[in-house]
């Protein structure tokens, strides 16, 4: 059974641009032959840093612009004790993260599907759908963990650097920051923001950015002190939701590898790295209050209505 599941995800991987290297092929084949292949090796021990794409300042810069403008398109959630939950609980998760000095701000959209998704800058969002969806703080810190895993990795800001057409985006940000830039650029930053979150430049990761994420997202909620098995449990539920009530997902399958993958991946990450330990924490009084917060505003109901508008931007995680 390892040997079949460790060579089908080489299949689908192997389409992926890092397999293009061959030092990445050779250490696949090695993997392969002895019988045993663990799929996040190759993202073991890696470091992470801006370099060869923009500045950090310019990062940021960018972040809250594409934040100013999803403010104008979704509904952010005020609620100060559900805002702050997921503010503190992701805080705590990007303190232990491979990119822990970032200032990061969680927002909660007012949204019924089940999606969660980071902007470059340490911008990350969640949906009421996900806080509807999960059953213990684990689950949710394996979500988070995963978003803030993709700051860590500059996916989003990789994505940009390639999206060739809207550089000039950077170059029109920090020009508005002086006082030459005038309404005129403001509303051209809006207009472009606008265009790249419908793009889902940020958001549509490769199937191995999205392996990355879970790998470095499964590592920092251990770190924080959370049952990483919590991570295994959320990806349980979405592959039901994508049976039972695939509309919920949206579009959670199209850029992320299959939940089958994922749940054996992360299994083999947690037996061969994770000594599980019982006071690994799993649920918390804070949890139960915010999920108590959420009946009271109404946003944890049963299976949601049909007709459920499509995702703005196509593109979750
Ligand atoms: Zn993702």
């Amino acid at each position: 059974m390892l040997l079949l599941g460790g060579l089908a995800v080489g299949l689908v991987s192997g389409l992926s641009p890092a397999h293009g290297d061959p030092m990445a092929r050779a250490a696949d084949s090695a993997q392969i032959a002895s019988g045993r292949r663990n799929p996040y090796d190759k993202f073991r021990g890696a470091s992470y840093s801006n370099e060869g794409l923009y500045p950090e300042r310019d990062e940021i810069r960018l972040g809250q612009e594409l934040h100013k403008q999803l403010q104008r398109e979704q509904k952010i959630v005020r609620d100060p004790r559900l805002a702050s939950y997921v503010q503190q609980l992701g805080e705590q998760l990007a303190r232990l993260s491979k990119r822990p000095d970032l200032d990061y701000h969680f927002f909660i959209i007012e949204d019924p599907t089940v999606n969660a998704f980071a902007l470059p800058g340490g911008y990350i969002y969640v949906h009421t759908g996900l806080l509807a969806t999960v059953e213990s703080e684990s689950e949710l810190a394996s979500v988070l963990g995963h978003e803030i895993a993709h700051v860590v990795a500059r996916h989003g800001l990789k994505n940009f650097k390639r999206a060739q057409k809207y550089q000039f985006l950077v170059g029109l940000i920090n020009l508005g920051i002086g006082t030459i830039g005038g309404e005129g650029t403001a509303a051209r930053i809006g207009q472009t923001a606008s265009q790249l979150l419908a793009a889902g430049i940020f958001t549509r990761h490769s199937r191995d950015a999205e392996r990355e994420a879970d790998f470095l997202g499964v590592h920092n909620m251990y770190a924080a002190g959370y049952d990483p098995r919590g991570m295994l449990s959320l990806f349980e539920k979405l592959e039901q939701i994508s049976r039972r009530s695939p509309d919920l997902l949206g579009a959670v399958f199209r850029t992320h590898p299959p939940a089958s993958e994922r749940i054996r991946n992360t299994q083999a990450e947690i037996t061969d790295h994770l000594a599980l330990d019982p006071r690994l924490v799993r649920d918390t009084p804070a949890f139960r209050a915010m999920k108590q917060r959420l009946r009271e505003l109404g946003w944890v109901e049963g299976p949601a209505p049909i007709s459920l508008r499509r995702q703005r931007w196509g593109s979750p995680h």
